[in-house]
């Protein structure tokens, strides 16, 4: 197992790590098994998240016997102090340990959402607090948006880092984690398998590790999946664009969704639409659902998806065939302000 040192914290961290999202919805024994047999493969980073419910109990007991040997990390998505306080005292509780090595404001998704919390009585002062008394060990946040992440790092002292990297979502690769480097943050990234769509899990991991986060971070059900994913780890080879494309193709069927590739053929939509710009909102909307995040951006801009005329230029420029009109009749809904105007046009447009 390769080990990486998670930026400036010191931390050696393994690249395959396990998320804590299954862990709610299989018994302790299970997760036993699964945290035992991950440990004996090299893998010593948990992270999980007070929303996950009974997770951070069901890990701290099943690694109470090499509890440090391994680096636990959970978050919360409270935003005010006095609540993530709360959290925080929670999660020491129901891990059972004096320390956490990582502790995370959950889900960052918009800027106004860090105002919040960085304001006087925002949720990061509690994390901060509690660094300062020997509670946590370090500080991190998870976001969706480079622009997020760095606005955030430019207010206080982050340690790491989590963000989305996968075959599909490549802004961490493309520069974001670069900084992250320079500035001594580390990088932990999330959503290696899109969600779970990603049909060929051990190329989706593989794609991963050869982009060279400091650890991923995998929800795994079983022991099967344990071991498909330490082989991938084991084995490390690259993906070749090809591959990567065809995966995504793969991914694609199984779940129905669009992965726009970012391909720039499609530059010359007739009524001016940034229709790379707007599938990728409406992407984040649907697949991560960053919903106001992707309605802040939609709003003001011009031309709107209202100009389209269904021409379908685009799609027959498309080289993978992607369903553009469709997506813009959803997104033109979706994308509006979460007010009777939206539900007066859904009657419009659906008859509903
Ligand atoms: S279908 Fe709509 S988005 Fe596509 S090229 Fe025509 S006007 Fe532009
Ligand atoms: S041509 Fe298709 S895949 Fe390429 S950027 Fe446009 S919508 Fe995306």
């Amino acid at each position: 197992m390769q080990l990486n040192t998670l930026g400036n914290t010191g931390l050696e961290v393994s690249r395959l790590g396990l998320g804590g999202i299954p862990f709610q919805y299989i018994s302790q024994t299970e997760t036993n098994d699964i945290i035992q047999a991950a440990h004996d493969g090299g893998v010593n980073m948990i992270y999980t998240s007070r929303m996950y419910r009974d997770s951070e109990h069901k890990i701290g007991l099943a690694a109470r016997r090499f509890r440090d040997q391994v680096v636990l990390g959970t978050s919360t998505h409270k935003r005010k102090k006095n609540e993530a306080l709360g959290d925080i005292r929670k999660s020491l509780e129901q891990f059972n340990t004096d320390v956490i090595d990582v502790y995370s404001l959950h889900n960052v998704l918009t800027l106004s959402v860090l105002r919040e919390i960085m304001s006087p009585g925002g949720a990061y002062h509690a994390l901060d607090e509690m660094r300062s008394a020997g509670y946590i060990r370090h500080v991190g946040i998870s976001a969706h948006q480079v622009e997020t992440v760095m606005t955030a790092l430019d207010q206080a002292a982050f340690d790491v880092v989590e963000f989305p990297l996968n075959i599909v979502d490549r802004e961490a690769a493309e520069g974001l984690m670069e900084t992250l480097r320079a500035r001594g943050v580390g990088f932990v990234s999330i959503k290696p398998m899109i969600f779970g769509y990603a049909a060929d899990s051990s190329l989706a991991l593989r794609y991963v590790f050869n982009q060279g986060p400091d650890s991923t971070i995998v929800g795994t059900y079983n022991l099967e999946e344990l071991q498909q994913n330490l082989a991938a780890e084991a084995d490390g080879s690259g993906v070749s664009e090809e591959e990567r494309l065809a995966a995504i193709a793969e991914s694609e069927k199984r779940c129905f969704k669009v992965f726009c590739r970012r391909c720039e053929t499609c530059v010359t939509c007739p009524q001016g639409i940034d229709i790379r710009q707007m599938l990728r909102w409406y992407e984040f909307f649907d697949r991560y659902h960053s919903w106001d995040w992707a309605r802040e951006r939609y709003r003001g801009v011009r031309p709107s998806l209202e100009a389209c005329d269904n021409c379908g230029v685009c799609e027959r420029e498309c080289p993978y065939h992607l369903p553009i009109k469709r997506e813009f009749a959803r997104a033109r809904i979706d994308l509006l302000p979460r007010n009777s105007l939206r539900r007066i046009y859904q009657k419009k447009l659906l008859g509903g």
